[in-house]
């Protein structure tokens, strides 16, 4: 018997990036396990990704191309060949390309992370088509914006030193469930004497272990972060000589943050005003007398139509107490500008086709429900004739579901999927290619959560006919007579290009180095902005930004209330009188693992939480099944009748196969394709619902 251990790395779309060991007996994975010698996986994987093995070898694994006999969304498919498949693919996508080649679009997201399997030999393939572009807006583009706008990148405080913060406000986010790496730092700081406070309209299990809580209403975080400022500066609680040397725009914000009263805030964020003064004062305070204080910023604050300045608001924070000077203090968002990613090398966007009657075309993600149902027009561009779906399962997670499968319904819309399993997705492919799990290729790694580059080696041969995604855009490139030299380069060719080894912060990375070793570290300084350094336009931390003035927004920060809740949208109220929010179940990870039979009954089934009184007041007892409908449509799941959703909120936990539900629904269905105050993103916590129980079928 011969065992090896092979150094992986976790490809899911989560902020912690595990270092992976998988063990190999006599070329079969018999075990996946958190490499105990890397700093920040210290040994640990989620629940999730410790069923890696059973998900490799799931009996439903795609291992075969499949093309579709039956209707589409029926899922009826026969095996077909590679060569069958390559074929039928090329031709189609050449008769689109005579005409428009924008009328075939890309669909991608973060169904592996990896920069190789990611967008690399992909991107090649659609820029040296001509193919419209993809916004690729669906998780973090609103806060992502946000935050630039005030710090300049998505860098901040390193993971690592949450352990020695005294104070940690964990904002917008469930890292029991979804960033377990940095709760491990927070619990470790809570052992050593920290305070943790969690603000969340929900009371997740994050926020039970938390010493305060703060239930806010659903996309009040931008008012609650004013109202912070204007006790900050009333009780001042301030860093003048950090203000003075590396921020922008004090005297403005001063102004601005005058009318957010603690009794506005409260009113405004449905909370006591003594919780607000509560947080102001510990956070001032603490960090006046020295102590570190720090922010761990998550996304599902900015999924509303206000979330990218909540996001900016909150990033104020940190330089107004002068937070910054510590390496545990500050704030993070996302780690992911450490990285001297080499995008263009990767993507080569130069391939692209210089037509001045075909300019580019972008089609944004978040609207795919919209688009695919859009002919033809002088605005629009080309109908949309082809999707090729790779890293995404589009008509699970869009929002407003019925639309999105309305659109992959059209009988003239060629689809190709390449994926793992039959997910809602595939039910309405043409052609379906079977793509290799992260144990069956290579890859490479950059986190957005920590701060190292991860090295997948390849553990196992790929099962069946199954490829990897890079190889199957190098044969389609070869059927479509692209004889590019970048479309020969190798997957480990592409890894050694991925990041650039002259930048100081990846100084001498290599591919062969990190493959050996399983990580780097990039180089960084501990506390990134004691001494200002902000990689904003004018080196502050900017409270004013005349960026924001140029792109048409509101350069100080501000409040946008949500689309639809019952302060802002008291008409829509009337009918659907509940918000509803959709953060993730623990066991899976976006509708990655939903069909993980083991992960799946622990989850049981889709659930709707609901307040006490809500449900009182519908005489809906716990265990009862419900009917949640808005103007888009509606759903059934469990009622679980408790105060974890304060009053006024259900819970919808997601993201579930629509097919593995029984009903046939998941909570996309209620969500709208409304977009964000900026980056274009959607809005799907921005949501106002009904619920009634329902009737027995
Ligand atoms: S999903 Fe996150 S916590 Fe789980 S193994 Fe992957 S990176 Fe680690």
């Amino acid at each position: 018997m011969s065992t090896r251990i092979i150094k992986a790395a976790c490809p899911h779309d989560c902020p912690d990036t595990c270092a992976m060991l998988v063990t190999v007996v006599d070329g079969k994975a018999t075990g996946v396990r958190g490499d105990p010698d890397h700093p920040n996986t210290a040994g640990v994987l989620c629940t999730k990704v410790s069923r890696y093995v059973e998900r490799t070898y799931h009996a439903d694994r795609l291992l075969y191309p499949l093309k579709r006999v039956g209707r589409k969304g029926e899922g009826k498919f026969v095996r077909i060949t590679w060569d069958d498949a390559l074929s039928e693919i090329a031709e189609r996508l050449q008769a689109i390309a005579v005409r428009d080649a924008r009328a075939i679009l890309p669909y991608s997201y973060a169904g592996t992370m990896g920069a190789v399997q990611g967008e690399s030999m992909a991107m090649r393939f659609f820029n040296r088509l001509g193919a419209s572009q993809l916004d690729r807006t669906i998780c973090a583009t609103a806060g992502g914006t946000g935050y630039k706008y005030t710090i300049g990148a998505k860098m901040g405080t390193d993971t690592e030193q949450y352990e020695n913060a005294k104070l940690i406000l964990i904002w917008g986010g469930n890292p029991v469930a979804s960033n377990l790496h940095f709760w491990m730092k927070a619990q470790e700081a809570k052992r050593r004497g920290a305070i943790l406070i969690a603000i969340d309209p929900y009371r997740s299990l994050t926020a039970e272990k938390c010493q305060h809580h703060l239930a806010l209403l659903p996309g009040t975080d931008a008012a609650l972060a004013l109202g912070l400022m204007h006790l900050l500066i009333r009780d001042d609680l301030l860093d003048h000589d950090y203000i003075d040397r590396y921020t922008l725009g004090f005297d403005e914000l001063k102004q601005r943050v005058a009318e957010w009263t603690p009794q506005r805030t409260a009113a405004t964020c449905g909370l006591a005003v003594e919780q607000i003064e509560m947080l102001a004062r510990l956070y001032g305070e603490m960090a006046k007398r020295g102590d570190p204080v720090a922010i761990r910023l998550s996304y599902g604050l900015q999924r509303v139509r206000g979330g990218g300045m909540a996001v900016r608001n909150i990033a104020c924070l940190p330089a107004l107490v002068g937070a910054w000077r510590h390496p545990a203090g500050g704030a993070l968002l996302s780690s992911g500008d450490n990285y001297p990613k080499r995008s263009a090398q990767m993507e080569r966007p130069d391939l692209r086709p210089n037509d001045v009657d075909r300019p580019p075309r972008v089609i944004n993600m978040s609207t795919i429900g919209d688009d695919l149902l859009r002919p033809s027009s002088a605005s629009f561009g080309p109908k949309i004739e082809a999707v090729i779906v790779y890293n995404s399962n589009p008509v699970a997670v869009a929002p407003e579901s019925a639309k999105v499968a309305q659109g992959f319904a059209r009988e003239d819309l060629f689809t190709v999927v390449l994926e793992h399993f039959q997910t809602d997705t595939v039910d309405y492919a043409d052609i379906v290619l079977p793509a290799t799990t992260q144990l069956e290729h290579a890859d490479i790694h950059a986190s957005y959560g920590h701060q190292y580059i991860i090295a997948n080696n390849p553990a196992i041969a790929p099962l069946g006919e199954s490829k990897p995604n890079t190889e199957i855009f190098r044969l389609l490139a070869a059927r479509m007579g692209f004889s590019d030299p970048c479309f020969f380069d190798t997957d480990e060719a592409l890894a050694s290009q991925a990041f650039d080894a002259s930048h100081p912060h990846a100084r001498d990375f290599s591919w062969q180095q990190v493959s050996e070793q399983g990580w780097m570290k990039l180089n960084l300084p501990a506390a990134p902005f004691a001494q200002g350094g902000f990689p904003t336009p004018s080196g502050k931390c900017e409270f004013y930004s005349e960026q924001m003035l140029r792109d048409g927004l509101d350069p100080l920060p501000a409040y946008l209330p949500p689309y639809e809740s019952v302060a802002s949208a008291p008409e829509l109220a009337k009918d659907y009188p509940l918000a509803m929010i959709s953060p993730p179940q623990r066991n899976f990870l976006n509708t990655t693992f939903v069909n993980v039979q083991s992960l799946r009954a622990t989850e049981g089934e889709p659930h709707l939480d609901i307040h006490p009184e809500d449900a009182a007041a519908r005489g809906i007892t716990d265990g009862d099944m419900v009917r949640v409908f808005n103007q888009r449509g509606e759903l059934h799941a469990r009622a679980r009748v408790s105060d974890a959703p304060r009053k006024g909120l259900v819970v919808a936990l997601s993201i579930w196969w629509k097919k593995l539900a029984s009903d046939g629904r998941n909570a996309n269905e209620l969500t709208s394709q409304r977009l964000t105050d900026m980056g274009r993103a959607p809005t799907f916590y921005d949501v106002l619902v009904q619920v009634e129980r329902a009737q027995p079928s």
